[in-house]
């Protein structure tokens, strides 16, 4: 083939392969358009305008001169992760979150008296009623708000289901739990258009879903402060990107996890600012990653000055120390 037609073959390869999949990896999700090419500054402005960070919240000192703030979470996600395509061997993948993960996850916090907080989807509740109980038990974890049925909220399209999902999802953790929910962490950490408005409406103290900051910081909205705290984590101080999906994941090793949780708090506590682990008892509740968790426990609590807490204790005193600053 002369060299002009092998380039026009390849150039056809190259579209007949790449473009379909470029456009599979990136569907446009349902009131977000893309932000074209041609836009203008206002209109890119704009495109992003929705969440954004605000001022940072960190207090100049942690409670008892504490150098870092460490908050161990858990989403309590369970089967409600394969609701989609519930065939039964993957259900059971989850379903292990409840039946050994969870008892686990509590058993290892008993030892070292840490306090830890549980995101639960009504419904993953709803399918193993002893997972509140055992919670509470403990008298010293948060329990909060994880959707209702882990529903992605943008795909919900749909302000007023949306805004009855939330308040169900409260109405069911309040009466569960005693209590009513403060803190807030989106299904997949996604939101929606109306998401940010629906939580500040219904009144809580925190989000734990962007990704902004390493540190405590206020969400804005178009431009406006909401008063909303954000306790931000991301993808690299979490379970999940590691072991899963299959539990098969991309770097099985506990060891190597250990040691990328380990580098995100040594820089957090040099920074003398907040690390947030995110974790699933259906994912890190399985033996040996269990126990490089607890690995993790005891290297942190043998450092001096590390404030164990849940987001809610964390956020409570942001909120404490921002109102001292202002008088
Ligand atoms: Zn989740």
């Amino acid at each position: 083939m002369p060299s002009k037609m092998r380039m026009i073959g390849c150039a056809l390869v190259l579209r007949l392969f790449f473009v379909p999949i470029a456009a599979a990896q990136a569907p446009p999700t349902p009131g977000f358009p893309p932000i074209p090419i041609d836009a203008t500054e206002d209109q890119v402005r704009q495109g992003v305008a929705l969440v954004r960070a605000g001022q940072k919240l960190t207090p100049k000192a942690w409670p008892n001169g504490a150098r870092v703030a460490v908050c161990l979470s858990f989403d309590v996600d369970n089967e409600l992760l394969w609701r989609t395509t519930p065939l039964p061997v993957p259900l059971s993948q989850g379903e292990y979150g409840a039946t050994t993960g969870l008892p686990r996850v509590l058993d290892l916090l008993d030892r070292y008296s840490i306090p830890a907080s549980f995101y639960i989807p009504a419904m993953s509740a709803a399918l193993h009623p002893q997972i509140i109980q055992n919670i509470l038990q403990r008298k010293r974890h948060e329990i909060g708000v994880h959707g209702w049925m882990h529903e992605n909220l943008p795909t919900v399209a749909d302000a007023a289901k949306e805004e009855q999902l939330l308040t169900q999802s409260i109405e069911y953790l309040t009466k569960a739990t005693g209590k009513r929910p403060v803190g807030f962490r989106a299904p997949s950490w996604a939101f929606s258009q109306s998401t940010l408005d629906q939580i500040r409406k219904a009144g809580f103290l925190y989000d734990s879903s962007f990704m902004a900051m390493d540190e405590p910081y206020e969400l804005l909205s178009n431009g406006q402060k909401t008063g909303m705290i954000e306790l931000p984590i991301n993808w690299i101080a979490d379970d999940y990107p590691y072991y899963e999906p299959q539990a098969a994941g991309s770097l099985p090793d506990p060891q190597l996890v250990f040691d990328v949780y380990k580098g995100e708090f040594d820089v957090a506590y040099q920074e003398h600012s907040l690390f947030i682990l995110t974790m699933h008892p259906h994912i890190t509740g399985h033996r040996s990653r269990i126990a490089a968790l607890e690995k993790l426990i005891v290297y942190m609590r043998s450092m001096q000055g590390v404030w164990f807490a849940t987001l809610e204790q964390v956020a409570d005193y942001v909120k404490t120390q921002e109102k001292e600053a202002k008088k």
